[in-house]
């Protein structure tokens, strides 16, 4: 049987560290912040604003938020991240995803100043992550790293193989991976034989949304598997990627859904607000 990584209580270490972090700062005069947009009005944008509205609470990191109306202007949305960019207050801007249609992430993602880019999605974090610069890396894949190093899960020269290559997690985990010297196989959708690549995992990490797609007879005995999948079966129960309970039989570690990389994710926006505000009131910083 796999050990299973407890995301939920690591994550929980973290941010009780955070806030001691967050104390000091405070006692030298900096006030951590962190500015949300989001645009419209989408039900799971909400949980997850909410959850890192509470996380900023209870580590003493000030909080706000700013919802748009789901018909606003690209350039109205512009404006007001350029508004964020300029307010020294202000130490983190994330924009919730998705937008609205009409908007294009992107273009709004590149007006975030890479001095404030805590979620790690600006072309210039996403650059420094890809030649090895010091940068914010974007929080679902620095929590999956995290995860690996508190469990002393050596990644040097294994066979790692990552389902997804999404900019949000599967992209930046392949930097994180090869920086850790890992040999790096990604799968997608138009992946043929796509067993024939997680069987051969040493560490498996599947991001790609689909219920239980990672079976049992997909996985190496004694591989290390990762999931960050979050998907919701027809009763409504919360799922991950991987089939857990008859994959959690060959795996030698394992993170479960829910209670896995989900809270890591938080705790690594929590951990890029704090760099953001030690590294904006650094006189010295150049990052
Ligand atoms: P995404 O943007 O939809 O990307 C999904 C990726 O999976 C794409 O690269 C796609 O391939 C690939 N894929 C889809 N079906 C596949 C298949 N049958 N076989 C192989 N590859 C396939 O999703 P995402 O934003 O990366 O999120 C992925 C999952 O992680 C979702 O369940 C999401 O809810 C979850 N998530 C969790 C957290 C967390 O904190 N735990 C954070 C972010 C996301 P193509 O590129 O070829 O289309």
């Amino acid at each position: 049987m796999a050990t299973i990584i407890d995301g939920k209580e690591l994550a929980k270490k973290i941010r009780t560290n955070l806030k001691v972090e967050c104390d000091e700062l405070k006692a030298k005069g900096i006030n951590p912040k962190l500015a949300v947009i989001m645009v419209g009005d989408n039900p799971a944008s909400k949980v997850y604003v909410r959850n890192k509205s509470k996380a900023c609470d209870e580590i003493g990191i000030e909080y706000e938020e700013f919802l748009l109306d789901e018909n606003i202007t690209q350039q109205e949305l512009n404006d007001l991240i350029k508004k964020l960019n300029d307010e020294k207050e202000v130490n983190g801007i994330l924009l919730q995803s998705p937008l609205p249609n009409h908007l294009n992430i992107n273009q709004a993602f590149k007006t975030i100043s890479y001095r404030k880019d805590v979620d790690g999605f600006t072309p210039s974090s996403v650059g420094k992550l890809a030649i090895g610069e010091d940068t914010f890396i974007s929080c679902t894949p620095h929590g999956v790293i995290k995860m690996l190093e508190e469990y002393n899960i050596d990644v040097e020269g294994k066979e790692v193989v990552i389902l997804g290559r999404s900019n949000i997690v599967g992209r930046p985990l392949i930097q994180c991976c090869l920086a850790k010297n890992a040999t790096v196989t990604v799968c997608h959708s138009k992946t043929k034989n796509i067993e024939k690549h997680t069987k051969r995992a040493d560490i498996l990490i599947s991001a790609i949304g689909k219920a239980k797609f990672v079976t049992k007879d997909m996985v190496k005995e004694g591989a290390v598997v990762i999931d960050v999948g979050i998907n919701r079966t027809e009763e409504g129960k919360l799922v991950g990627d991987v089939d857990f309970e008859n994959v959690e039989k060959v795996a030698s570690y394992i993170t479960p859904v829910p209670g896995g990389v989900g809270p890591m994710t938080v705790a690594m926006l929590m951990n890029n607000v704090i760099k953001a505000a030690i590294e904006q009131n650094n006189e010295k910083s150049t990052f």
